[in-house]
């Protein structure tokens, strides 16, 4: 299943951390958005669309968070699933996206 650009965040480039909603209707990390308009006092403009959003309010977007919750459960699945057709390495892997994840 090919990941849908919106569950992406155009700032990291990664799936959203804590996603965010701005006026314009594009999506954030709370962290990237914050740090993108920490530059501005002004006006904050949206990193994709460039439209200026006057008030410096974003909204938790709590569809996006799942998004991101079934990604990584669908990743640590595929682990799963790779580690009973072949042996070690996955072995490995999958100890290593243990310690980092748990
Ligand atoms: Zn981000
Ligand atoms: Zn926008």
């Amino acid at each position: 299943i090919p990941i849908p650009n919106e569950a992406t965040c155009s700032i990291c480039l990664d799936y959203f951390e804590d996603p965010v909603s701005i006026r314009c209707g594009h999506n954030f990390c709370r962290a990237c958005i914050s740090q993108y308009w920490r530059k501005s006092d002004t006006n904050f403009s949206c990193p994709q669309c460039r439209k200026i959003v006057q008030h410096r309010n974003f909204k938790p977007n709590r569809v996006l968070a799942n998004v991101r919750q079934l990604e990584f459960l669908k990743q640590e699945r595929d682990e799963v699933l790779g580690f009973k057709r072949s042996g070690e390495m996955k072995t490995q892997k999958l100890l290593v996206s243990a310690l980092v994840t748990h």
